[in-house]
């Protein structure tokens, strides 16, 4: 359902569109601050957007697809941000979505400016073979134009997308740079064997445990939430259970003892007051292509009336437009965690807002994806394992300590001797997924507090989306005003 379909439900207002909502969001925020109308409006505006009609022939026929990139701000570059794959993408989306690229990198440090990508097509219609010709045919129209480069713009998966095709991405740019060291770089979200790095698949999820771990940490913002303690034992309903909702469900049920009590998907939903075994769930709905028949849990055809559930925390992971002016007033959660992009419209946000619900917002909640994306270009450039620097010194400190140990074993008289496994472990180090696992956490640590202050101690920022809104807006006004623009 768009958002403008869905505000007919119980209000005349109209629903703004998705970049209108980004818009006026944007708007809130830079009303505090003492930008030049100059500036405002250039940092708000989405600098270039690229249309491309191509056709592949396929079945017998020519088959006709558009597609978008756009780019929102290129105050660094390169730009970045994903490419989607649904039929529901339009100008407006991927415009939308590029600038909330450029807000999550700056809030989060990655350096890069923000960018979008999107092809009109349903995946699950074609065949892997026809989906390869595709992605490359989009690739090599996007690559022509630079639009494509590990310098200049450089994708990632999302929704409807994910490590094969950015395989195939990265393969055309190859075939078509063939003497460019660093194309590797062009692209993040690759297979491990096609240059990508661990912990990448999962980091949007990851993040949002993170997100949400952190926020635990303060009681005094769980206080706002009119929630207590810790995240043990919290009621969760996650709407979607792609990439993000599966892994962020995932890890907080299986790590931080938090109760999925409802998953909502395509098809409908499913509800159990003890907890859902999300990993169970996901396997029904990989070999039952839906939710319906689940045994464990009540079944509802209609999903969306779970989001207005009793519960906790309330996860959107999936489309934009999900908490509308048609169901907000409806939503008794006191704590919305954003994974997915503007899953609440302006209208909602103002509703929600009213009535005190605390809102962790989609530019910081899932910034995971692209600060483990920022360790794969990393990696790709620097030509080297990712850690294997760490390690080796690391391995120097550990050699040392196990000299040391051996020293003292012998002092007594091998009373305690070192099995292998010992030193084995000693010897380890971090390995690739550990490093970035704890790069995630850091950078999700450090971006809270930021938000947090200025949450705090800002008279006029009552939510945490402005707080993030002036953090990011912030550091991107500092970047043009260094470039002398
Ligand atoms: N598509 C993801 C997002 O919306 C990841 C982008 C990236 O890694 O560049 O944040």
């Amino acid at each position: 359902m768009t958002p403008s379909d869905s505000s007919q439900t119980d209000t005349m207002l109209p629903e703004p569109g998705f970049r209108e909502s980004v818009d006026i969001m944007f708007n809130r925020a830079v009303k505090l601050m003492d930008l030049s109308p100059g500036l405002e409006e250039k940092i708000r505006v989405c600098n270039a957007t690229y249309v491309v009609r191509f056709g592949v022939r396929l079945r017998g026929g020519i088959h006709t697809f558009t597609g978008y990139r756009a780019v929102h701000s290129e105050h660094m570059e390169p730009v970045k941000g994903g490419i989607r794959y649904a039929l529901s993408v339009h100008q407006d989306e991927v415009e939308a979505l590029a600038a909330l690229m450029t807000y999550k990198c700056a809030l989060v440090d990655a350096p890069f400016g923000g960018s979008k990508g999107g092809l009109c097509i349903d995946p699950r219609a074609w065949e892997e073979h026809e989906l390869e010709q595709i992605t490359r045919r989009f690739a090599y129209e996007l690559i022509k134009r630079d639009l494509i480069h590990p310098a200049q713009n450089v994708p990632a998966p999302d929704m409807g997308t994910g490590e094969r095709e950015m395989a195939w991405i990265a393969d055309q740019y190859k075939r078509m740079h063939t003497t460019d060291i660093n194309g590797a770089a062009c692209v993040t979200g690759k297979p491990i064997n096609a240059g990508g790095i661990n912990g990448r698949t999962e980091a949007t999820g990851r993040g949002v445990q993170y997100a949400l771990r952190e926020f635990f940490r303060h009681p005094e913002d769980v206080a706002r939430a009119r929630l207590d303690g810790t995240l043990a034992g919290k009621r969760v309903i996650v709407q979607g259970l792609g990439n993000v909702g599966y892994h962020a469900a995932k890890f907080l049920s299986e790590e931080d003892g938090a109760l999925v009590t409802g998953i909502i998907e395509h098809d409908g939903s499913v509800y159990r007051e003890a907890g859902l075994d999300v990993e169970d769930v996901k396997q029904w709905i990989v070999s039952h292509g839906g939710l319906k028949g689940y045994p464990e849990a009540t079944y509802a055809a209609d999903g969306a009336t779970l989001l207005e559930h009793e519960c906790d925390i309330l996860i959107p992971a999936a489309l934009e437009g999900t908490l509308h002016r048609g169901n907000a007033a409806r939503i008794k959660a006191p704590l919305i965690v954003e994974a997915a992009n503007g899953p609440t419209t302006a209208g909602a946000d103002e509703i929600l807002r009213d009535k005190g619900v605390v809102i962790i917002p989609d530019m910081y909640a899932n910034a995971g994806g692209v600060t483990v994306s920022y360790f794969e270009w990393v990696k790709n450039l620097s030509h080297i394992r990712f850690g294997r620097m760490e390690r080796r010194a690391e391995e120097a400190r550990h050699q040392m300590l196990v000299n040391e140990l051996e020293r003292l074993d012998d002092m007594l008289e091998h009373r305690w001797s070192m099995t292998p496994d010992f030193k084995e472990k000693y010897l380890r180090g971090s390995d690739e997924l550990e490093l970035v696992r704890s790069g995630l956490d850091d950078t999700m640590r450090t971006a809270y507090q930021a938000m947090r202050k200025v949450w705090h101690e800002h008279a006029g920022v009552q939510d945490l989306r402005t707080a993030a809104y002036l953090v990011s807006i912030r550091k991107v006004a500092d970047s043009y005003r260094a470039k002398g623009l």
